[in-house]
Parts: C-alpha cells; sequence; structure tokens
C-alpha cells in the first residue's frame, strides 16, 4: 500500500505551548493558516513540521516530541542564540525591512546570515528524518527561503511547494541583500512557488531570471534541468467562521456594551500587529488632520486603535512604541473634552470574539499599511459585516487592495488622501455602503482559506505532473 503524505513546514508550529510549574501546556492557534491547513496536517499520516515557540532544555525535548507527536507535529528545537540570530536577526532585520521596501532597517550582519543557513538546515534535517517516497512538501514564509534548495540537493525527485505570506520586492530592491544569489537558489528548490499577488510573482521572476541560471518563459522557469512554476495565489479567511461569530452569545454582549460605551459617536476601527510597515503613525496623522480640518467632528467621531504587541525586542519597534504613545497622547491632550476622547488605544490582543465584536461595531475599518503582504484584518472586517453596511478604507500597497476593488483605495503616504478617505466614508449613503459591501463580501467568502489551500495543491499536482511528462 502507498501511503503518501503531506508535510507542511513553517518557522512556528501552529500551536502555543507554554511552561507552567515546569509542566508544558499545549493550546491551540487560532490563526487563519493554522485553521486553513488544519483541514491537511490533521488527516491521516500527515504532519507539520516547526519551531514550538520556546527554547526547551535537551533534557526534556523527548517529552515534548512525544506530547506533540499526538497532534501530528513534529518540533524542531531552536536555542535563544539561534532566535534572535536566523529569526530576529536575518528573518525580521533583514528579510523583513527589505522585502516590505524599507531598506534602511536593514542590518546586513554576516551572524545573522551564518545562523539563517545553520537553521536552515536544522529544518532540513527534520524533514530529511520524516520523508518517505512520494510524499508532498509544502514549505511556508520567509523564514525558510533555503530550505526549498536544501531538500532538492539531497532528493531530486521530491515534491516541494513554496508559498511566501509577505511581499516579494522590485528587483532594484532584492539585489541590495549581500545574499541574494543563494537565497534565489534556495527558492528555486521548489516546483511550485506562491506569492499573495501577480506583482509579488512578476518580482521573483525577474529576480530569479538575472540571479540564476533560468530561462524565463512566463511563469515557468527552467532551472538545473527542472520546470519552476511561479503563481499568484491571495490567501483568504475562513469567512464562514467570521460571519458566524457575529451570531454567539458572548459576541453579542460585546457588542451591546461597545455600542452603549459609543452611543452617537462614529467609530473608526484600526488594527494592527506593532510594525513600522502598517502605517500606524501615518493613520493617526490623518485622523489629527481630520480633526484640526473639520472640528465639526470633534465629540461625535472616536478613533478605536488596537495595535498587538509584536517583536519588541527588536529596537526598531521598540522605537515605533514610544513614538505611537507619544502621538496618541498628544492627540488626546489637545482634543479631548471632559465627556470624549479622541483616540481609544489598547497595546495588547483581544480574543476573537471580542475582535468579532468590534468589527461588526465599526463604522468605518481603517487599513493602511505602508506595505502589506496581503492583510487579514481587511478581509475580515468585511466578512463581520452581516447586515452590508460600514466602508472599509484600504491602502493600494496591501495585497487584499488587489481583490478589495469596492475599498476606498488610498495611498497610505498621503495623509491628506487618508483624511479625504474618511470624511467621504462618514458622508457615503447606506445604499452606497450596501454596494460595495455585498461585493467585497460575494469576493471574501468566495475565495476563502480552503479554496486557497486547494488552489495551492492543485497546482503542485499539475506542475508535478507536467514536469514527468516533460521528461
Ligand atoms: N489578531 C489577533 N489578535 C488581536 C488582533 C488581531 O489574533 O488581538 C489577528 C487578526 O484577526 C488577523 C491577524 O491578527 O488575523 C493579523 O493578520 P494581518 O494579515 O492583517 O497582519 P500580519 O500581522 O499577518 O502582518
Amino acid at each position: 500500500i502507498v501511503n503518501n503524505k503531506t508535510i507542511i513546514i513553517s518557522n512556528r508550529l501552529p500551536i502555543k505551548l507554554t511552561e507552567e510549574n515546569g509542566e508544558y501546556k499545549l493550546s491551540p492557534s487560532e490563526g487563519g493558516l493554522a485553521t486553513g491547513l488544519g483541514s491537511v496536517y490533521k488527516q491521516g499520516n500527515n504532519i507539520w513540521i516547526g519551531w514550538p515557540g520556546i527554547e526547551i532544555p535537551e533534557e526534556r525535548h523527548n517529552e515534548v516530541r512525544k506530547k506533540l507527536a499526538e497532534l501530528n507535529l513534529i518540533p524542531v528545537f531552536l536555542t535563544n542564540e539561534e532566535i534572535s540570530l536566523y529569526y530576529e536577526g536575518f528573518s525580521n532585520e533583514v528579510l523583513w525591512p527589505v522585502f516590505h521596501y524599507l531598506v534602511t532597517y536593514a542590518n546586513f550582519d554576516q551572524i545573522y546570515w551564518d545562523y539563517y543557513k545553520i537553521v536552515n538546515e536544522k529544518f532540513k534535517e527534520a524533514v530529511i528524518a520524516n520523508l518517505s517516497a512520494g510524499d508532498t512538501i509544502w514549505i511556508h514564509d520567509y523564514q525558510l527561503l533555503l530550505l526549498p534548495g536544501l531538500i532538492r540537493s539531497e532528493l531530486s525527485q521530491v515534491t516541494i511547494g513554496f508559498f511566501q505570506h509577505i511581499p516579494f520586492p522590485s528587483f532594484e530592491i532584492f539585489r541590495l541583500i549581500p545574499w541574494r544569489e543563494e537565497l534565489i537558489v534556495g527558492m528555486l528548490g521548489a516546483d511550485l512557488l506562491g506569492f499573495h499577488t501577480f506583482d509579488d510573482a512578476r518580482h521573483f521572476l525577474s529576480a530569479a531570471s538575472r540571479l540564476s541560471s533560468s530561462n524565463l518563459s512566463e511563469n515557468v522557469l527552467l532551472y538545473n534541468d527542472r520546470q519552476v512554476v511561479v503563481e499568484a495565489f491571495p490567501m483568504g479567511i475562513d469567512s464562514k467562521k467570521f460571519e458566524e461569530l457575529t451570531k454567539h452569545e458572548k459576541v453579542a454582549k460585546f457588542t451591546a456594551s461597545i455600542k452603549a460605551s459609543l452611543k452617537n459617536i462614529k467609530t473608526i476601527l484600526s488594527i494592527d500587529r506593532l510594525d513600522y510597515s502598517k502605517g500606524i503613525l501615518q493613520r493617526l496623522q490623518a485622523f489629527e488632520l481630520l480633526l484640526q480640518l473639520h472640528p465639526e467632528y470633534i465629540g461625535k467621531l472616536a478613533l478605536y486603535m488596537i495595535v498587538v504587541p509584536s517583536r519588541d525586542t527588536v529596537p526598531k519597534y521598540k522605537e515605533l512604541k514610544d513614538q505611537i504613545d507619544q502621538l496618541v497622547g498628544n492627540i488626546n491632550a489637545h482634543f479631548r473634552t471632559i465627556n470624549w476622547v479622541p483616540v481609544h488605544y489598547f497595546y495588547r490582543s483581544f480574543s476573537i470574539e471580542f475582535l468579532s465584536a468590534i468589527y461588526s461595531s465599526a463604522d468605518i475599518c481603517l487599513v493602511t499599511p505602508m506595505r502589506d503582504g496581503m492583510n487579514l484584518v481587511s478581509k475580515e472586517y468585511v466578512a463581520s459585516r452581516v447586515h452590508q453596511d460600514g466602508v472599509l478604507i484600504l491602502s493600494e500597497m496591501a495585497g487584499a487592495s488587489k481583490e478589495l476593488n469596492d475599498a476606498l483605495i488610498v495611498n497610505p503616504n498621503n495623509i491628506g488622501d487618508i483624511m479625504e478617505a474618511i470624511v467621504q466614508a462618514l458622508n457615503m449613503s447606506t445604499e452606497e455602503q450596501h454596494i460595495r459591501m455585498k461585493s467585497m463580501q460575494a469576493i471574501v467568502a468566495k475565495f476563502d482559506i480552503h479554496l486557497w489551500v486547494k488552489n495551492f495543491m492543485d497546482k503542485l499536482k499539475e506542475v508535478k505532473m507536467m514536469q514527468e511528462s516533460l521528461h
């Protein structure tokens, strides 16, 4: 009997591992990717390989390994040093800023690169140890760009898919990375390379055709005598889940209390991880400009701003946090009245039920990243609007803007443009809100996370068949 399996690989496993009084506890991750791929890795003998999220002393590796195996999960154990240099260092201080076009934020430190290679090797060892002939491998994201090539050099026939969840920059930006060639060669180990947008795919094709021996022909490269296909797969969300969440009792309670606290006040919602790619400061500036130029909104409009703590060991993130704190403080100190505050600022994460309530309560959702691979918050807002009202203002630099054409699309660097979009949203008729929201909902509902997984897996099969027919 042939019992082929699928192996998912990402930096982090789709669980949260915590230590309490010397005991390890597991809790499931609610992230979109974990949900979407749940239908894959939980089936049969499929597995997911990744880092469990904390450093675990060697003498307890076996114990954790056993616990995870029950859930089809295989850990790659990393030391704090490896996490600091491979993950915080190379992934988040080199690849993240450069791929988001913030080149001056990058630290091209040799030791980061050395550890990036070491850890990608470690992942390779884990894959090889769990691989059988006929298996399908699906690698995720920018922390593992070398992994496809490392696996390929040991097993030339294996099926490898790779998906990058962040943008791929234009060649003139990408070429600034000292190790650009090795990165491209690593990626070309895959048979199918997926990106969120057509532009990302095009940028990769252009970089790959210059830096490797590939022959460019539309979206197929020939590398070491093997066809490599590059395509856009815009990632979706679990749209049904967000729609149904709004009916939960807990969510209804949250919604009622939010509405009661904001009586007769229009609300603008803003949700991001703390990140300089998200345009949080510019968004605050646009809101400040609105209050300056349109004092008629004072006392009638509030910005609900949720910033989820993230990467706070990286200096640039700490700096940004201070700047946000200061600007929020200034705006509130300047414009507040005895019984009204303009910015409701939260630096924490919330339960999915609270998020659902705030998505369904907000009149406007303001999503203005400087760069974003996709941006799921914008899609979650759309899916949560069960009454088909509300207005989405969306940056043209977010991958989602390629699909959600009926949002008010803005340039995130243009503060005046954002401010005017807010005014337009505040004055938009219910009729127009319905038309726009319905059309966006149709897209979000159809191209959901499950279709995304299916489309990628189907394409990977097709690519493998094409390769075989050509040989
Ligand atoms: N999110 C969360 N807890 C919160 C606020 C947001 O888990 O308190 C989730 C949100 O629902 C969304 C994700 O974080 O699914 C953010 O994804 P997005 O693509 O917008 O940005 P990323 O953080 O991946 O850059």
